[in-house]
């Protein structure tokens, strides 16, 4: 042989034919080798444990709502939930008490302020909107059980229903945010103060710092969105997560006050809904397409994740998934990750 096939030859050939029957894999990869050597943001640093993610880890996954997937880069890295635990306990809150009763303790209006602002609404004492600390707090508030451990149980087995698996808490991370979480309770005692919750207050603040602490990785998160997108029904288990009638109100709040004080901004340029945290992650959901999962814990000064907002951006111009546009794309994605066979 005249030509002998170098190993990155070989390798570039490879991707090149895997991108030929996976259109959706060779963009992934493309995104990815894009922005890895993007190194702007800064990982979370409020408490120690956080600060000690590897701000090179960058994965991303994409779970249809048949159940196919694609993911590149660090999927498999396991980090901690954070916010976007959010929506997931608002939507059991919906379950256990109806939008009504809900709505009464809880807005929905995107407040332009930090995520941990100490703020409520001045006529009705309520937290603006369920994405928000203050309002996360109030929804933990909701979560009904006997006791503090079925309430905390129900909220596990309710992301273990999103996840398709069993989730467990990141205890240090735990232990620190409950240590340092003097700010959450300045806002539970003042929404005490006003009436918006019980005086199980205390137990509350301890299930929302637990809900922030669950481990999850890129794939979790892609499944759980798929969930959403498909109508509340985990794709990859056939188990129901959440009753259909409330996955419009979870992806209505993720659209308009998901992305914390950018989330105008990302409802104008990516039209996808989404919630980011601060451990680094961000679920979007293309409703009944997909769910997209993105781990990369260097964050911009907002709290959201600098690549993960990148790919999101790219990903919705190149297919055209922004809700409103007038040819949408999302659904050629899905037919790209159908299995031929079909
Ligand atoms: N657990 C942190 C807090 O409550 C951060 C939540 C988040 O991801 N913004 O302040």
């Amino acid at each position: 042989m005249s030509h002998q096939t170098s190993g990155n030859e070989l390798d570039a050939l490879l991707n090149k034919m895997k991108s030929a029957v996976s259109p959706v894999r060779g963009i992934l990869r493309e995104l990815h080798e894009k922005f890895l050597p993007t190194l702007d943001g800064k990982v979370a640093d409020y408490i120690p444990e956080l600060a000690k993610a590897d701000p090179r880890w960058f994965g991303i996954s994409i779970v249809t709502r048949h159940g196919q997937f694609v993911e590149v880069g660090d999927f498999r890295q396991m980090f901690t939930i954070q916010s976007i635990s959010k929506p997931f306990v608002f939507g059991l809150a919906l379950e256990d008490h109806g939008r009504d009763d809900v709505m009464r303790r809880v807005g929905v209006e995107p407040t332009g302020e930090a995520f941990n602002a100490i703020v409520l609404d001045e006529s009705s004492n309520r937290p603006f909107n369920p994405m928000v600390n203050s309002g996360a707090i109030a929804t933990a508030d909701l979560i009904k059980g006997r006791d503090f451990p079925e309430r905390v149980s129900r909220m596990i087995a309710m992301f273990g229903r999103y996840c398709g698996r069993q989730v467990h808490l990141d205890n240090t991370v735990f232990m620190s945010e409950r240590l340092t979480g003097h700010r959450n309770r300045a806002i539970g005692h003042l929404m005490l103060n006003f009436g918006m919750v019980g005086e199980r207050i205390e137990d509350s603040l301890e299930l929302y710092f637990q809900q922030c602490s669950i481990q999850v990785n890129c794939h979790d998160l892609a499944v759980m969105g798929a969930t959403l997108a498909n109508g509340g029904v985990n794709p990859i288990t056939g188990e129901r997560a959440i009753e259909a009638r409330y996955v419009k109100d979870l992806l209505s709040v993720m659209l308009t006050c998901g992305m914390y004080d950018y989330a105008g901004e990302w409802a104008y340029r990516v039209g996808i809904p989404a919630k980011s945290g601060v451990g680094g992650g961000i679920v979007a959901v293309l409703p009944g397409v997909a769910g997209i999962g993105i781990f990369s814990p260097a964050l911009d000064p907002k709290g959201n994740s600098v690549r993960g907002l990148k790919v999101c951006e790219e990903l919705s111009t190149r297919f055209g998934l922004h809700a409103f546009e007038s040819t949408p794309g999302a659904e050629s994605l899905l037919a790209e990750l159908q299995p031929s066979s079909r």
